[in-house]
């Protein structure tokens, strides 16, 4: 394993390249990573670097997002085949014919989307800016918000926008049910419970606090609370662990984890930057460009 992070930290030098990973990655893979951050976070971090080549530890609309936001840069994908399957639950006909039933709305679209998704659309958002980012959206439009109907209810539920949601959802977070959240407060009497947006409205009544990944770690290390629940992807206890070692944190459920986020591995970082593994993420000039506006919109609104 000490031979492989040597390699990639050769490569790394050799091509320019920057290492960026989703706090869902493995955690070996998160420790080779130059930024480790939520998918607000990883945007940001993508349009600002200077290196010529990203090397994108995620799933592929992470990849397609940082390409839209850097496109002088190479992105590449170590893993071609990790998506999300909750960004592939609406495609552009879909949108566009949601949109004809519902002229006037505005689009909020997830950053869990399609690049075709994100350029049809008025506004991107992540977990992190999404009630902030409704609450400043002109007050007598309407919004359509896509793919996630469980992050859109919870906007809903926040902000008190009149919001018609598309019926997407992520299956890894759906796997958190109610009573595993009871089962873990009763071992765990005292901690608190952090949940995702993207788990059920049932799900996250029953937590303490409702949180992107980001809210979760600047959370955990302010609070004075020494033990948490924590309900979504499992990758998350990484850094949790890693930046609190005074405190504990326990999966809400071991079970809580996402196949395609757990693709990447370190001889896959390896292989994309030798050039023998990977794929670049190339997106088409049009629709790269409507895209970027619905992006930028988010950077502006949600920052
Ligand atoms: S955790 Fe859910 S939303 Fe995130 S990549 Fe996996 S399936 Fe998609």
């Amino acid at each position: 394993m000490g031979d492989i992070r040597a390699e990639i930290a050769a490569l790394r030098k050799e091509r320019d390249a920057v290492i960026l990973a989703h706090t869902y990655q493995p955690g070996a893979v998160q420790d080779c990573a130059d930024y480790v951050g939520d998918s607000y976070g990883l945007s940001v971090e993508a349009s600002r670097t200077a290196a010529s080549v990203i090397i994108f530890c995620g799933v592929r609309f992470m990849a397609e997002t940082a390409a839209i936001l850097n496109p002088s840069r190479t992105v590449i994908l170590p893993e071609p085949l990790a998506g999300c399957p909750m960004a592939d639950m609406i495609t552009a006909v879909e949108l566009a014919e949601l949109k004809a039933r519902h002229p006037g709305h505005l689009v909020m679209c997830y950053v869990n989307s399609t690049a075709e998704i994100k350029a049809l659309s008025d506004v991107c958002c992540t977990s992190s800016n999404a009630e902030k980012i409704a609450r400043k959206l002109p007050a007598d439009r309407s919004i359509i918000f896509v793919p996630d109907r469980h992050l859109g209810s919870w906007v809903q539920e926040r902000t008190g926008r009149d919001m018609v949601l598309w019926d997407g959802f992520c299956p890894t977070h759906l796997r958190i049910e109610p009573g595993m959240i009871i089962v873990a407060r009763k071992e765990h009497p005292g901690a608190e419970v952090l949940i995702h947006p993207e788990a059920t409205h049932e799900c996250r009544v029953l937590a303490d606090a409702v949180l992107s990944t980001g809210g979760m770690c600047s959370h955990a290390a302010a609070s004075d609370t020494t033990e948490f629940i924590i309900a979504t992807e499992t990758g998350l206890l990484h850094p949790l662990r890693k930046n609190n070692p005074g405190k504990r944190f326990f999966a809400v459920s071991e079970e809580v984890v996402c196949p395609n986020m757990k693709r990447v591995t370190l001889p896959s970082i390896r292989n994309a930057l030798m050039g023998t593994g990977g794929r670049a993420v190339t997106i088409d000039r049009e629709t790269a460009a409507k895209a970027l506006r619905s992006l930028e919109r988010m950077l502006a609104l949600g920052g």
